[in-house]
């Protein structure tokens, strides 16, 4: 897979704020965050987006809803938070290393625009 944005960040060749990594996983505050708490939490394995991951990643996206909700919960947000994942660039996908939205702290409405 083509070096993106994110696999930049988790190897330090850009700047970015990092609240959480582990051996498998990464979060850090979005750029231009979209509610007062949003959260990117990306799996350090490269996988372009949710559609293209396989049987063998199902323990790691597994991993990334556990740790979203750790995330929120330490950041604050226990009682309400919204994760999205976009796929695809009709889908708003901007970036193609899988992530994970961690949005909180402002009332959020459904559908999803
Ligand atoms: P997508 O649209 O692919 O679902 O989400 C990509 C997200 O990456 C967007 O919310 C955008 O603001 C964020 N983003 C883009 N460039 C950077 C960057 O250089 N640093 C950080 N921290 N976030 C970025």
């Amino acid at each position: 897979m083509a070096e993106t944005l994110f696999s930049k960040i988790i190897n330090r060749e850009i700047p970015a704020d990092i609240v959480y990594e582990d051996d498998l996983c990464l979060a850090f505050r979005d750029i231009n965050p979209q509610a007062p708490l949003h959260i990117l939490l990306i799996p350090k394995k490269a996988i372009e987006k949710v559609a293209d991951a396989t049987e063998t990643d199902q323990a790691l996206l597994g991993y990334l809803l556990l740790k979203a909700g750790d995330i929120a919960r330490e950041q604050g947000y226990a009682d309400a938070f919204r994760l999205v994942i976009n796929n695809g660039e009709a889908a708003g996908q901007t970036v193609f290393h899988l992530h994970v939205h961690i949005l909180a702290g402002r009332p959020f409405s459904w559908p999803a625009g």
